[in-house]
């Protein structure tokens, strides 16, 4: 096969020779293709990047062939899954975009409680076939989310403290391994694979079809936010710490600080007012939920309670318009112990004193279900940690926000430095210290991953990601 010229960068006018892949029956999107800057965009619409070739597969025979046709033409490679993490490693330039978008379909077996579902598919893909069913696996709180980047670093969801992380309802995928060789893993097939692909991201392979444990939840559940003025984030945050250290299982929380977002149940005259918003989500009985619910809703009287008997589904999108496809993102993020009153100063001191009204900070309350798991069962690191904490400067692409509350995230981490526990791989950025993936997963699941990335991926041909380098070479 003809090496492709090197003279094209996807930049210029002139269109790179990239011959066509053999027997692809998927679209190639070049540069001079009209949908190419659709495309080429990710989530997060400060990554600008030109790939030569977009490569959107339809099935498991694309993917091997757009590895294989990849390292045989010298090609860098990023995988799309959903196309939504914050860093945009779903899109490279000048190389090949292995693009799962088009691959998007759910099976769901209700009677064994299982779901298959296609690597490209997104997470309101999944809550819709499996809720049709009154089931659910642990999946992302915001519905656009890919299901593929989220479940292979790690997952976790208003149901993670019931359920587990997502990975740890995970029993098998179809991979396509850097030789273009396509793998069943679970278990008892390719375990150490297996293992590895439960939180070590896309380090190992392509991965074009996972199959999910599922559980009964709703379809209606108790759930909604609960918000408070800004100027009481202290009290707020004191009364919580000690409420969720003996919630229940069932009880996923998320406390939002920032200004109230525009959405249709929120009353106008809060519109981006500055508040702390305490998001619940019961995954068990309704009566049940309001009981173990009411020492919080009473705590202190709220701007807004909006807790009631929703549709899980629906639940699952309410955020949704408040992390919009094309704005600008910049994320730090870190895990954290229980909060401890100097820990709740400074991220009272912190939290509001961002310059876009569009700029938040999300604080998932981790334990339960996710801490019973041993330390290195799966690779994902840091199952002790409390929280798991993001601090995200969001501006539109014609504001001018971008510079100061990138540097308000920066300071705010600073300030959280000495607290820190870690990190939730995916929820790194593009502009991080390499040590940080190792930081993801502690140093005894980072060797052993680096040790399965010398067995499957020795060259380090999937390497646009949180990379984890090979033991030897690459
Ligand atoms: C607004 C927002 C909300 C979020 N909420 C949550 C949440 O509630 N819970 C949570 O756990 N995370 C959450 N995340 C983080 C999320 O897990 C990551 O952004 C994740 O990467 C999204 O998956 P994706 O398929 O869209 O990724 P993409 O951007 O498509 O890909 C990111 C990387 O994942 C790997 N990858 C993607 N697809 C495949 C594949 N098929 N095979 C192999 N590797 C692949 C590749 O390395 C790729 O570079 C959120 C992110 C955002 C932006």
């Amino acid at each position: 096969m003809p090496k492709p010229t090197t003279a094209g960068d996807g930049r210029g006018s002139k269109e790179p020779t990239v011959v066509d892949i053999d027997r692809f029956r998927g679209r190639l999107i070049r540069a001079d293709h009209a949908d190419y800057d659709t495309a080429r965009a990710v989530w997060n619409g400060a990554i600008d990047r030109r790939p030569r070739l977009i490569a959107r597969c339809i099935g498991n025979a694309d993917v091997a062939g757009a590895v294989r046709f990849a390292r045989d033409h010298d090609l860098e490679i990023a995988i799309r899954g959903g196309g939504h993490n914050v860093a945009g490693t779903a899109v490279c330039d000048h190389g090949i975009v292995i693009d799962l978008s088009a691959m998007r379909a759910v099976r769901v077996d209700p009677a064994h409680g299982r779901a298959w579902v296609q690597g490209g598919a997104l997470w309101g893909d999944v809550d819709h076939e499996t809720q049709a069913h009154g089931l659910a696996t642990t999946g992302g709180i915001v519905s656009h989310t890919g299901v593929a980047g989220l479940t292979l670093g790690g997952g976790i969801g208003w149901l993670m403290r019931k359920h587990g992380l997502t990975v740890d309802n995970l029993l098998a995928v179809d991979v396509v391994t850097a030789d273009g060789e396509l793998l069943r893993a679970s278990e008892n097939e390719h375990p150490d694979l297996f293992w590895a692909l439960r939180g070590g991201g896309g380090n190992f392979g392509v991965v074009t079809s996972f199959e999910f444990r599922l559980h009964a939840v709703g379809p209606t559940v108790l759930a909604g936010p609960i918000l408070w003025d800004a100027s009481e984030a202290t009290e707020v945050l004191r009364f919580y710490r000690d409420f969720v250290r003996d919630a229940p299982d069932e009880l996923g929380t998320v406390v939002r600080f920032g200004t109230a977002p525009p959405l249709p149940v929120i009353p106008e005259d809060l519109h981006w007012r500055p508040v702390v918003m305490v998001g619940t989500c019961y995954a068990g009985p309704i009566e049940e939920g309001e009981r173990r619910l009411a020492p919080l809703r009473a705590s202190r009287t709220p701007l807004l309670d909006l807790v009631g008997p929703v549709p899980y589904v629906g639940f699952q999108s309410a955020l949704d318009s408040t992390v919009v496809h094309g704005w600008n993102y910049y994320w730090k993020s870190t895990h954290l112990p229980e909060l401890c009153d100097d820990l709740i100063d400074v991220i009272a001191e912190h939290a509001f004193s961002c310059s876009s009204p569009r700029s938040y900070v999300a604080m998932f309350h981790l334990k339960g279900a996710v801490s019973r798991v041993a330390e290195g069962r799966t690779a994902f690191g840091n199952r002790q940690a409390s929280h798991a904490i993001t601090l995200d400067g969001v501006w539109r692409p014609s504001e001018d926000f971008g510079d100061r509350d990138t540097a308000w995230t920066r300071r705010f981490f600073a300030a959280l430095g000495r607290f820190r526990e870690g990190v939730y791989v995916n929820f790194l950025g593009n502009d991080e210290d390499p040590d940080r993936v190792r930081e993801a997963y502690g140093d005894a699941v980072y060797d052993r991953l680096a040790d399965v990335k010398t067995r499957y991926d020795p060259d380090n041909v999937f390497h646009h990601n949180q990379n984890i380098r090979p033991a030897r070479g690459g």
